[in-house]
């Protein structure tokens, strides 16, 4: 079975506070490997979960906010927090 973007993006949350199971990892894996938009948000909060170090509702709060917030952020700011997350995250893990 194939999982959609909503399950994917609940296992990508699950998977801050505790182990996911094989299957669970497989098919997010599997899916995250043709969705651009998913891989884009578990890098992100992923590096915001390590950053931080914050507990998953936490972090997702800020994703909410930042992404309601994002249009009042000036273009430089938000480069600031790309170049932030992206440097969070080893881009040579696979
Ligand atoms: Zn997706």
């Amino acid at each position: 079975m194939m999982l959609n973007c909503k399950e994917t993006t609940r296992f990508i949350s699950e998977g801050l506070d505790h182990r996911l199971s094989l299957w669970q990892r497989i098919n997010l894996r599997l899916h995250v490997m043709m969705c651009g938009a998913c891989s884009a948000y578990k890098r992100q909060i992923e590096g915001l979960h390590r950053l931080f170090g914050l507990h998953r509702q936490r972090t997702e709060g800020i994703m909410s906010d930042m992404s309601s917030e994002a249009h009042r952020l000036s273009p430089a700011k938000r480069d600031q927090i790309k170049h932030l997350l992206e440097s969070q995250s080893p881009g040579h893990s696979h």
